[in-house]
C-alpha cells in the first residue's frame, strides 16, 4: 500500500512564539514567511528507484588527482527531501543510492549578502570559488570579473558538459560561463553561452527563444543569432535524447529538450548514459555539471510528489554515474544541492506507521546545510563540514587551474 501524508497545521508556532523575543528572528521571519496550513495530500504513485549498489562501494584514498569529474547538483535538494524520497520508496532512511557514496560530508551555502542563498550566487560559489551577492553570476559587485575552473578547464583542452533540466541560460548552469549583474539577463546570459566552447550546453527548449532575434521567432532584442553563430562554429542543435545520442562525435552538442522535468524520474539518468558515452572519448578528461531542476520546483510548491520524483532523478543520474567511474578509476562524482528549499520536514507517523507526516515551513530557500556525497579518486577533499567555494579550488588545484587570473 502506498505512504499517504498529512501536513501539520501547528509546528511553526515555536518560531512565532521565538520572533517576538528577538529582533533578529524577527527579521528571519521577514525573509521567510510562515507559512499558511496546506490542504491535505496524498502520495498515491509509484516510482522505479535506480537499483541500488549489493556490495559497499570501497573508498579510494589514493593521492590521485581524477582525470574526470562529475558533479551533481540537486537544486534545493536538501536532507529533508532525501529522507522523504527515502522513506515513500524503500520506508527506511538513508537508503538512496546517493547515500551509498562512501564519503559524505555538508557544505555551508550562504552568499555575500545573506545567510540564504539563490541558485545564482550558489552557483558562482560552486564555479568561480567566490561568494557573491544573490542575484549575481560570474561577478562580484559590478565590476570584478571572475573567472570559472570550467573555463579554465577547456583553455588547457579538456571538455566540458553542462546538462540541466532547467534552461541552459538557468541561474545554475550560467554561472559555470557567464558573467551578469542580474540572473534573469537570459539574452546576455545567451551570448556568454554561445561563446564559451564547451561540448555540451544541454538544457530545457523554454532556453531557445533567447538564442534567437525576433526575426527568427526568439525573444532578443539585438540582430544577433546566437544558434546561427554556434552552428556555424560545429555545434549540432538537438531536440531529443534520441537525437543527442547519434549527434557526430565531431560535433559539439547544444540541447533545447522538450520540457525534460515532465519526463519520468529515469531522465536523467538516460542523459547521463549518453553524455558519458560521447565525453568518455575525449583525451585529456572532462568535466560534467548536471542539474536537477525539479527538486527545487518541488520546494517552491511545497509539492511532495515533485520533491520526491526530482530527489530519484538525481538518483539516477547518480547511480550512471557512479557505474562510469566503478568502470574506469580515474572519474570523481560528486553529488550535491546548492541550496536547500521548502524547509522540509518529514517523520514517519508514530500511529499509522505507513503515513508520512510531511511539512514544509517556507516556499522559499534555506539556509541549511546541504548533504554531499562522493566517489573516486580526490573524494577524500570533501570530508566534513565545508563551504561552498571548496568545490572550485579544489578541482583548480587538481587541474592546476589559476582561478585568480579571469
Ligand atoms: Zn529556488
Amino acid at each position: 500500500m502506498a505512504f499517504s501524508y498529512v501536513v501539520r497545521r501547528v509546528s511553526c508556532l515555536w518560531l512565532l512564539a521565538l520572533g517576538v523575543f528577538g529582533s533578529a528572528i524577527v527579521a528571519l521571519g521577514e525573509d521567510m514567511p510562515l507559512k499558511a496550513p496546506q490542504p491535505k495530500l496524498v502520495l498515491d504513485r509509484k516510482y522505479v528507484s535506480p537499483p541500488r549498489f549489493e556490495a559497499p562501494l570501497a573508498d579510494d584514498l589514493r593521492d590521485v588527482v581524477p582525470k574526470n569529474i562529475i558533479l551533481i547538483i540537486g537544486d534545493g535538494m536538501g536532507s529533508g527531501a532525501q529522507k522523504l524520497t527515502s522513506l515513500y520508496q524503500y520506508k527506511a532512511e538513508g537508503r538512496l543510492v546517493m547515500e551509498q557514496l562512501p564519503v559524505t560530508g555538508f557544505f555551508t551555502t550562504y552568499s555575500a549578502s545573506s545567510n540564504v542563498t539563490d541558485s545564482a550566487a550558489a552557483s558562482t560559489a560552486i564555479a568561480c570559488g567566490r561568494k557573491t551577492a544573490n542575484g549575481m553570476i560570474g561577478l562580484v559587485g559590478r565590476t570584478n570579473t571572475l573567472v570559472s575552473f570550467t573555463a579554465l578547464a577547456q583553455k588547457g583542452g579538456r571538455a566540458v558538459g553542462l546538462i540541466t533540466s532547467d534552461p541552459i541560460t538557468g541561474a545554475t548552469p550560467a554561472g559555470f560561463y557567464a558573467q551578469v549583474a542580474q540572473r534573469t539577463a537570459y539574452q546576455e546570459i545567451a551570448g556568454f553561452a554561445g561563446a564559451c566552447g564547451y561540448e555540451l550546453l544541454i538544457g530545457s527548449a523554454k532556453a531557445k527563444e533567447f538564442f534567437l532575434p525576433k526575426g527568427a521567432g526568439g525573444l532578443r532584442t539585438d540582430t544577433r543569432d546566437v544558434l546561427k553563430e554556434m552552428t556555424e562554429r560545429g555545434y549540432a542543435m538537438v531536440e531529443t535524447v534520441a537525437t543527442f545520442a547519434n549527434v557526430p562525435q565531431d560535433k559539439r552538442v547544444l540541447g533545447f529538450l522538450d520540457n525534460p522535468t515532465l519526463e519520468p524520474e529515469t531522465a536523467l539518468g538516460t542523459l547521463m548514459e549518453t553524455a558519458l558515452a560521447r565525453l568518455e572519448k575525449k583525451d585529456k578528461g572532462f568535466f560534467l555539471m548536471m542539474e536537477c531542476a525539479m527538486t527545487d520546483s518541488g520546494g517552491h510548491k511545497n509539492n511532495a510528489e515533485m520533491t520526491v520524483r526530482g530527489t530519484l532523478q538525481v538518483d539516477w543520474a547518480v547511480r550512471k554515474a557512479v557505474d562510469f567511474a566503478q568502470k574506469r578509476g580515474d572519474t570523481l562524482v560528486l553529488v550535491t544541492a546548492d541550496h536547500e528549499t521548502g524547509g522540509l520536514y518529514c517523520a514517519q507517523s508514530r500511529s499509522v506507521p505507513d503515513r508520512l507526516l510531511i511539512h514544509y515551513t517556507t516556499w522559499k530557500h534555506t539556509g541549511a546545510l546541504v548533504p554531499l556525497f562522493a566517489f573516486g579518486p580526490g573524494s577524500k577533499e570533501f570530508l566534513g563540514v565545508i563551504d561552498n567555494t571548496h568545490i572550485a579550488k579544489v578541482f583548480s588545484r587538481f587541474w592546476n587551474l589559476d582561478l585568480s587570473k579571469p
